[in-house]
């Protein structure tokens, strides 16, 4: 059977669900401007990956790759969650749960949210709802590669989120900087902060530190957690990546194996999305509101 566009269909299905996961990619991110690797405007066309996202080119080239990521930070900083981002936060109110998907077991509210993007737009669109349930909702957002907002020491691996800019005056401008220029890693963002005064303390120990973004050969995050949460599923609803590629690939087969229910929200098709039950095809900022019947 193809799968179903009729949206209270899938409603109903969403409001017989138990356990319901979110998976979010690049394209949740599209409609805030966030460009993706390899689409129109994307960053690898400019430059190698593989000399700027590993932590090989990283130990060689700290500079050169804190060159590239932060200028992405600040560009992530100006953009703001879009329709989408915010939909899914809404789920976080009690109100709007008890409305769209009220057989939800309690350990499952609000759905989990893993997603594939750093950006950290999923956790800055809970900045709108009331502080009771944005803590709670907080952590049921898993940031599987990593966040651009989140930095850990090379040294004694203190990770900490911050959205502050720069992370060190030597980065403020970064973007304007010459080619050849060379940041000496004293000037780098270092564990205490640009004001580190030679402690040696746990996070503040003056080491080098690094984006704490997931880079190639390095193994995504969460991965042990996301897999005990699949296994309950009874609903995945995957948001802005084909379902063919992996993870989704994957998440979508252990559902489906299970007996659970995919619903695929993406702007094109792409094969695969034939085995989903749910296809939902356009831009998610329009169809995923739309859907889950949260639309501001
Ligand atoms: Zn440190």
């Amino acid at each position: 059977m193809p799968p179903s566009s009729d949206i209270e269909t899938f409603q109903k299905s969403l409001a017989s669900s138990t356990k319901v996961i979110i998976l979010a990619g690049a394209g949740l991110s599209a409609a805030s401007g966030i460009a993706t690797y390899r689409g129109e405007g994307g960053l690898w066309l400019t430059n190698n990956p593989l000399e700027l996202s590993t932590p090989e080119a990283f130990e060689k080239d700290p500079s050169r790759v804190w060159r590239f990521y932060h200028p992405r930070r600040d560009r992530c900083l100006q953009a703001e969650p879009n329709a989408a981002h915010h939909a899914i936060a809404a789920l976080a109110l009690p109100t709007t749960l008890a409305r769209v998907a009220p057989s939800l077991k309690p350990d499952s509210a609000p759905p989990l949210l893993i997603t594939q993007n750093f950006d950290s737009l999923s956790l800055r669109a809970l900045e709108a709802l009331p502080p009771d349930v944005r803590e709670a909702a907080a952590e049921r957002v898993l940031e599987m590669h990593g966040s651009a907002f989140v930095t850990r020491c090379t040294s004694c691996q203190a990770t900490r989120r911050s959205y502050e800019t720069p992370l060190s005056p030597a980065l403020a401008d970064a973007a304007a900087l010459e080619d050849d220029c060379v940041i000496p890693v004293s000037e780098l963002p270092r564990c205490g902060g640009p004001q580190w005064a030679g402690s040696n303390r746990y996070g503040r120990c003056g080491g080098l530190l690094r984006p704490d973004v997931v880079w190639f050969g390095e193994i995504p995050k969460h991965m042990g957690e996301i897999a005990r949460q699949l296994n309950w599923c009874d609903l995945l609803i995957v948001v802005g990546t084909s379902s063919l590629v992996q993870p989704a690939a994957g998440f979508a087969k252990t559902v489906k194996t299970r007996g659970g229910k995919v619903a695929v929200f993406n702007l094109g098709r792409s094969s695969g999305d034939e085995d989903a039950d749910f296809l939902f095809l356009g831009p998610c900022e329009e169809t995923l509101p739309r859907a889950l019947g949260i639309e501001s």
